[in-house]
């Protein structure tokens, strides 16, 4: 963009943290102490599964690996209501560059094998109403990053579910995933890797999953903006915070 024509978009759009709302440089995501206190440890969740409390010991999944950037909290949700609702979409940008660094260097994720980056596709008539999936934001920020092929042509959304973070119960979840379905594509050998906002009982991307090794797809990674984290784990953080703080 012409260095006028940004200054005059800054005037009338002003870039604001999404999770706190302060002013931004124009190149900045988010504010700094916002991004740290988002950040979910690479360590501190289940690499196969991407939860905080694995849950892939109780239930096989048919996703292979998690690589997950923030815990999804109270404290996140602001961002990604965001990125949502609204048209700050800093979250997608900033939560594919931390996906993109831990795929990179996280030995095993082996990025340089996965062909193609795909998003968990959004209902049609939804997407366009929004004007975008945001799932697919953060999938085309990674594709960009990594110089990887980005793939919305093969699953697909059958109609517009309820949203899965507005289920109360794992079982109302698991029937609401039935509506995906995918293309007769043949991904023969192929790596894929299969981008969200937000990871809550896994069911979501493992229905995609699933598809994906319908087609003959041999290895799927779940890459999630965000994962949520149980009440508890919430609550011991929410303490350690205080008490840090308090000295
Ligand atoms: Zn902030
Ligand atoms: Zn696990």
């Amino acid at each position: 963009m012409h260095q006028t024509i940004r200054k005059l978009f800054n005037f009338f759009y002003p870039n604001r943290c999404p999770k706190c709302g302060a002013f931004l440089f124009a190149e900045e995501l988010l504010c700094e102490a916002c991004a740290e206190e988002i950040l979910i440890e690479q360590d501190g969740y289940c690499h196969a599964c991407g939860k905080t409390n694995c849950l892939c010991k109780y239930k096989p999944l048919a996703y292979d690996r998690a690589v997950v950037a923030c815990r999804y909290d109270s404290r996140t949700a602001p961002a990604v209501y965001q990125l949502k609702e609204s048209r700050n979409t800093n979250f997608a940008y900033f939560a594919a560059r931390i996906l993109a660094e831990r795929l990179r260097h996280g030995s095993y994720y082996e990025t340089e094998k996965f062909d193609y980056i795909m998003p968990v596709p959004m209902h049609k008539s939804k997407q366009r109403r929004r004007g975008y999936n945001q799932a697919g934001l953060i999938a085309k920020e990674l594709s960009e990053i990594l110089h990887l092929p980005y793939r919305d042509d093969v699953l697909y959304k059958e109609k517009s579910g309820i949203e899965q973070h507005k289920l109360h119960s794992a079982a109302e979840r698991e029937q609401n995933v039935e509506s995906f379905g995918i293309r007769e594509v043949s991904l023969e050998n192929c790596r894929i890797l299969l981008c969200d906002d937000v990871l809550t009982t896994g069911s979501t991307m493992n229905r995609c999953a699933e598809l994906l090794k319908q087609n003959h797809a041999v290895f799927v990674t779940a890459a999630a903006a965000s994962s949520t984290v149980p009440r508890e784990k919430e609550q011991e953080k929410e303490t350690e915070t205080n008490l840090s703080g308090g000295n």
